[in-house]
């Protein structure tokens, strides 16, 4: 019985070592995973100018590389040049001759049939990265003044218990899509979420409002430095926040 038991266990072993040496000839070949490049040569975003047509792209005051190590140079290079250069492009080309190419960008979502898709993603697509764009800064990392700290703190309590329920927020949502801080029809601040290039100027969404600050959460915007950890790009997106800008944003929705 011994015997048999040593054999089976050498015809295994053998079975095993051979199909071991037939695998020796497949090479293994490493398929590299997107990295932040080195050494890349950045363009400018003064470069960057939308083909003719009604809207322009938001200018970035600040180079690539200025918000790094929260967003990296390359990320934000792609997403401002390539895909923020994209919606602004179709929109255009999507409202061009039309009497949209008038109206402000708030008054083309009035007007806009949102039930076409791809004017639906190319509005919300620019509208969206504009005001992304807008309300970033390497100079970040301050805290709201005046009215809109009164507003924050009367509406979530204050300053760090907002940050704790939009960050929360953010890393709810599921796929991709924004969150927003929006000021709503009564004029109370609210934090919400949106799907895919969808924003709160459109009809039934979850919270209808002025948008007046508004994270990214496609891979896009992130993947390059944080790979899955959507967590810390959120986390490190309120190093980069310009409240003058923000606060500015929140007079303009209260007013209207
Ligand atoms: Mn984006």
């Amino acid at each position: 019985m011994k015997k048999i038991t040593i054999l089976l266990f050498c015809t295994l072993f053998a079975l095993a070592f051979g199909s071991c040496k037939r695998k020796k000839f497949t090479e293994v070949v490493e398929v590299p995973l997107p990295s932040v490049q080195e050494n890349l040569s950045l363009g400018s975003p003064e470069d960057v100018k939308a083909e003719s047509g009604a809207f322009e792209l938001i200018q970035l005051p600040f180079n690539y590389d200025a918000l790094a190590p929260n967003i990296d140079a390359q990320t934000m290079e792609i997403h401002y040049s390539k895909q923020y250069l994209t919606f602004t492009n179709n929109l255009n080309k999507a409202l061009a001759e039309t009497e949209s190419e008038n109206l402000s960008i708030e008054d083309v979502f009035k007007k806009a049939d949102l039930s076409n898709a791809d004017l639906k993603n190319n509005l919300g697509g620019y509208y969206n990265h504009t005001l992304y764009f807008d309300i970033l800064t390497p100079k970040g990392n301050d805290k709201p003044a005046d009215t809109l700290a009164s507003a924050i703190n009367k509406d979530f309590g204050s300053f760090e218990d907002f940050k704790t329920q939009f960050k929360e927020s953010a890393n709810k949502q599921f796929g991709s899509g924004w969150t927003w801080l929006v000021v709503d029809k009564a004029g109370k601040l609210q934090i919400t979420n949106t799907n895919n290039q969808e924003n709160p100027l459109m009809p039934r969404v979850e919270v209808a409002g002025t948008p007046i600050l508004a994270i990214d959460l496609w891979e896009h915007a992130y993947y390059l430095n944080y790979q899955n950890n959507r967590k810390k790009y959120i986390e490190n997106f309120f190093n980069l926040i310009n409240w003058k800008k923000v606060a500015e944003k929140y007079e303009e929705a209260i007013n209207e």
